[in-house]
């Protein structure tokens, strides 16, 4: 069989511990024999970050830009116990923060749906998709530890020259704790041009929720400069049959449970951070939760929502059966070269994309899974699969639809 043939390059950013791993297994076995494709690689992992003082983060983020679209791995976010670990000069930050701020994106989270694994919440029939403004708030916070009685203000000095503004936070006659958070018109702006883009892409109707009977300014500005993209954007909205819905997060949050699902769930910060957590195990793994960083120009980084899954890499190292779940990380592949194909105008790529998802996801409703999903599957699964023996019967799953067709 003729490979099918990828006309421009992928970034390929690869990772840590057990992902990169999968992340070999996957390209070897259910990528390379199929599609010839060019990718622009970036090292990623904590030893090489280290070697670069993080610069290869930076050109891998850079290079995303210049090429549109690209995969990334599960990498280490170091902390004290990793800089001992593996010796490192410091603990680096973030790999996904330095991308994120860099080609300035918005993270979506989908979740992909199986037959046998069941959502715990009944109610959901359709992915809900999380779109989460990651920049600001209490995430890039200021917080102070207040020891006794005193006064605590919010203070702006215009660089212009203009009055000093002073506000009020409290009056302490004791001891408390202070937090002072900010956001900006450009990130919320862009922000809300990513979620108009991703649901236009997806054709689903958009919905965005946060606090603002309470927080009458921070939380009124979001929803006002929201609600301005979407005014803004109308036509394109109204042509792809994609509508907007504002209501308190609280109300969203009591909607969100008894929904069916199908929609673009916008949140802040903070709340799209719990949120996510809460949809990934509702909807039954973590492995099956897809993640892309859409930045406003329409640049992607398709990845896994899951970290490294260290301790399975553990039991790898020692030289035990491992039953990791390579169904993101697959995704994230598919995603990108559909995209890719997408932008080429190479159908051929994009039927590729479809078929080895289809084949990801007939294998496991066929009963074929790993040790994660056997635990909620229904009807349960007896003998769950080996990482390898996951991807080889997702190889056999994809042979004999690619034979079919
Ligand atoms: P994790 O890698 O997501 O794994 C947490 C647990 O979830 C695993 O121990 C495993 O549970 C289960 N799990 C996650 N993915 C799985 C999969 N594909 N197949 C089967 N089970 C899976 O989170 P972590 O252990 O807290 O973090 C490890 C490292 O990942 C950290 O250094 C962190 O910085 C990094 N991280 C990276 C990203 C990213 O790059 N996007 C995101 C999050 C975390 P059991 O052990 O019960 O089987
Ligand atoms: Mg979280």
């Amino acid at each position: 069989m003729s490979k099918i043939k990828v006309k421009n390059p992928i970034v390929e950013i690869d990772g840590d511990e057990m992902t990169r791993i999968i992340w070999r297994m996957v390209k070897e076995h259910l990528l390379r024999p199929y599609v010839e494709m060019q990718t622009v690689y970036y090292d990623l992992s904590i030893e090489y970050r280290d070697a670069t003082d993080d610069k290869v983060t930076v050109d891998a983020a850079r290079a995303i830009d210049e090429y549109g679209v690209g995969v990334k791995c599960a990498t280490i976010t170091p902390n004290q116990d990793r800089v001992k670990e593996y010796h490192l000069k410091q603990a680096w930050p973030s790999p996904n923060g330095t991308i994120r701020g860099i080609l300035d994106g918005t993270v979506f989270r989908k979740p992909i749906m199986l037959k046998n694994i069941p959502p715990t919440v009944r109610t959901w029939k359709k992915p809900i998709v999380i779109g989460r403004h990651a920049y600001g708030d209490v995430y890039k916070n200021q917080e102070l530890q207040i020891p006794g009685p005193g006064r605590a203000e919010i203070v702006f000095t215009p660089f212009d020259g203009s009055d000093v503004v002073h506000k009020p936070i409290h009056i302490f006659h004791g001891p408390g704790v202070i937090q002072g958070i900010h956001s900006t018109e450009k990130s919320i702006r862009s922000f809300a041009r990513a979620c108009i883009q991703y649901a236009i892409n997806a054709k689903l109707p958009i919905w965005f929720a946060a606090k603002d009977t309470i927080s009458k300014t921070y939380h009124a500005y979001f929803r006002d400069i929201f609600q301005e993209e979407v005014d803004a954007h109308r036509e394109q909205l109204d042509a792809a049959g994609v509508t907007y819905f504002y209501t308190l997060i609280d109300d969203a949050v009591a909607r969100v449970i008894r929904h069916e699902g199908g929609f673009l769930w916008c949140c802040m910060n903070y709340d799209g951070d719990v949120m996510s957590d809460m949809l990934a195990s509702g909807f039954g793994s973590l492995a099956l939760m897809t993640s892309v960083l859409v930045n406003p120009e329409g640049k992607m980084e398709f990845e896994a929502a899951h970290g490294t899954v260290q301790r399975h890499y553990y039991k790898h190292l020692r030289g035990e059966r491992t039953s990791t779940n390579s169904t993101a990380t697959i995704f994230a592949w598919t995603g990108a070269l559909r995209q890719r194909g997408k932008l080429d105008g190479t159908q051929e790529i994009m039927a590729f994309a479809d078929a080895l998802e289809a084949a990801v996801i007939e294998t496991i409703e066929s009963g074929k899974m790993t040790g994660d999903l056997a635990r909620v599957s229904v009807p349960t699964v007896e003998n769950p699969l080996s990482t390898e023996e996951f991807i080889f019967a997702i190889r056999d799953t994809l042979e004999q639809k690619l034979a079919a067709q």
